[in-house]
């Protein structure tokens, strides 16, 4: 790679981090040990993701400690404390139970980062039933896709979004008895209830029952990148996951302001948007308004954050509108920034330091994994364009399939093959809903595939390559379109590329890209010759872009990721395949 590691010493950083020994501490793990961090329910009734997130803080010196600010688009703001939590989410547990929703039943919300989302995910966790978040700008179609194959037994949403969205699908939906509505002041019909007045009629004790750690607790889909989105199921156990990336990779400390900009639709934005920061007692910042640099800008200043999760495309939004957040706003506060979602181009990690103050840390995880499985740990060099090393407890390594039943591990440095971890983490998937054959077949030789290509250098640091379905085969090389679009980012007129490989009967296929530019810059042959050359310069011509267009945007989907296959399909005349997932502005 082109960029130089970035060193950190531990001893300048504002905390003394979590993690100090990268080495010692993932010799010395165990999940047992990080299972006695936690509490467990009283009388040995088992392990429950809401237990460990509110009541046992509740119930502690903790109990008027701030866990959610909410900051509300209209500029509104509430503060829910530990104990306001507890009883609130209690209520909701009684709800679920009063309407007959049992263990292992689906609560479906569809609603904007608003308070009852989080008060619906965590009383669902304790009521044992089991919670799926939609996200709000999904339209109909993938609303029901969704709704449907999870089998939702009850609703939460908003009038709006009810008459938008469901009102018309509810013959097709015959398990969905109750839509809980958060805004209606009175019910509005037997099964289209109002969530205010069923909260000031629900009692606010509630005995969490029995919860099993594998008992499903989440139901998540996945982003819909490669294709149609399936859903991963997740039990109560990956709650150790979640509590021991939260104090490894996001170096949680008392005191800390945490902000994960993911929507709870998305698993990121509850696995960290919900889960982990209350695990550790913090304060957890929830914005409702949609991506704002100017406001975002102003929430990490006013809010204090000092732990910040976000994601590349937001990130290269900062980048592409040339704000620089550090100078005109006192991020004092801030003392770790996290990414993940998709590759954060080297250019970006620098631009933090520029920008922000601070460099960015990547982290690389998947639906599928529940939590974060290969990181920049804060105490380490950060190395710009890689994912970063394993979290404790998780075994990844590079394997090239060999049949249907045997991979063989790549031990050699460097070495391309598909990204794979060592099955039994906590936050580990149990199932694809209704698809236990997909399910097995990710599982080969005592490895589980994640469909990623990456490399490893020497000193264990993964390198993302890209998604197995996007590889380029051009003239005998495998290219990684990451490291096309990194190239092509670090000239100063790019502010996004997305690289595919065009069928060509000479080479097999021929490196495509497709750029979007920052402002100030204007599409021309001349610039296009220039981004060749300069691609060429860096890359060699056998990986080099032989082609070019300009883009004023590319396609992403609602998680805001680059949908290459979308480039290709309509490249080359193809299918567009489920576009359920693909961006409006697109
Ligand atoms: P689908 O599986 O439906 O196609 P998806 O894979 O985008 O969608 P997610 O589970 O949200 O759904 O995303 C996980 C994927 O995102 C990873 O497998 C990887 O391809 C990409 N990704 C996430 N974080 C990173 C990262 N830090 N670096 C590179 N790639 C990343
Ligand atoms: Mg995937």
């Amino acid at each position: 790679m082109f960029w130089t590691s970035i060193q950190k010493h531990p001893e300048s950083m504002k905390k003394v981090p979590n993690l100090l020994d990268y080495d010692a501490t993932y010799a010395d793990f165990s999940w047992p040990a990080i299972r006695a961090e936690l509490q467990g329910l009283p009388e040995n009734r088992g392990l429950n993701i809401a237990h460990e997130a509110v009541d046992r803080h509740a119930d502690s010196p903790l109990r008027d400690h701030v866990a959610v600010q909410w900051l509300g688009s209209e500029g509104a703001t509430r503060a829910i404390t530990y104990a306001e939590l507890k009883s609130q989410t209690n209520r909701f547990a009684n709800i679920l139970q009063g309407l007959g929703i049992d263990k292992g039943d689906t609560v479906c919300a569809l609603a904007g980062r608003i308070p009852e989302l989080y008060i619906a995910a965590l009383g669902t966790l304790k009521n044992t039933s089991v919670f799926c978040p939609l996200f709000s700008a999904f339209g109909p179609e993938p609303i029901f896709q969704r709704m449907s194959r999870g089998d939702a037994k009850i609703l939460l949403t908003t009038e709006r979004y009810y008459h938008q969205k469901v009102h018309h699908l509810r013959d097709k939906l015959p398990r969905l008895g109750h839509v809980l509505l958060v805004d209606a002041g009175d019910h509005l019909a037997d099964d289209l209830l109002s969530l205010p007045r069923l909260m000031t009629e629900a009692s606010d004790a509630f005995v969490i029952p029995p919860t099993d750690p594998e008992d499903v607790a989440l139901l998540h889909f996945t982003s819909g990148t490669t294709g149609m989105p399936k859903g991963a199921l997740h039990v109560h156990n990956a709650v150790l996951t979640h509590y021991m990336t939260g104090k490894y990779v996001m170096d949680f400390h008392p005191d800390d302001v945490f902000w994960c900009t993911a929507d709870p639709g998305w698993v990121t934005g509850t696995s960290y948007g919900i889960i982990a920061p209350l695990l550790h007692g913090i304060t957890n910042v929830v914005d409702e308004a949609d991506f704002d640099a100017v406001r975002w800008c102003r929430i990490l200043a006013e809010q204090r954050v000092s732990v910040w999760y976000t994601a590349p495309t937001a990130i290269r939004r900062f980048m592409r509108m040339g704000i620089e957040p550090a100078r005109e706003n006192d991020l004092g506060h801030l003392r770790v920034i996290h990414s993940v979602g998709e590759p954060l181009n080297p250019e970006a990690v620098v631009w933090g330091e520029k920008a922000m103050g601070l460099p960015i840390h990547d982290n690389w995880w998947q639906t599928e994994t529940g939590g974060i499985m290969i990181a920049n740990f804060p105490a380490m060099e950060i190395r710009p364009g890689s994912m970063g090393r394993p979290l404790p407890g998780i075994e990844a390594a590079i394997v090239q399939r060999v049949d249907n039943d045997t991979v063989e591990v790549i031990e050699a440095p460097g070495v391309q093959g598909e990204l794979a971890l060592r099955p039994g983490w906590p936050s580990m998937f149990r199932d694809y809903l209704h698809d236990e054959e997909r399910y097995r077949k990710c599982f080969v030789g005592g490895w589980y595939l994640t469909g990623d290509l990456a490399k490893r250098d020497e000193d264990g640091y993964f390198w993302f390559v890209g998604r197995a379905d996007d590889i380029i085969k051009t003239s005998g090389h495998m290219v990684g379109p990451f490291e096309v679009e990194s190239m092509l980012m670090a000239h100063p007129a790019v502010a996004e590329a997305g690289v595919i490989g065009k069928p060509d009967p000479l080479i097999g296929e021929m490196v495509k890209a497709f750029v979007a530019l920052k402002p100030g810059f204007v599409p021309s042959d001349e610039l296009r010759l220039e981004l060749i050359g300069f691609a060429r310069k860096k890359l060699g011509s056998a990986v080099a872009p032989k082609e070019i267009d300009f883009k004023s945007n590319l396609p992403k989907n609602k998680a805001g990721k680059i949908m290459r296959r979308l480039l290709k399909a309509r490249e080359l005349g193809w299918p567009e395949g489920d576009l359920s997932t693909l961006e409006d502005s697109e």
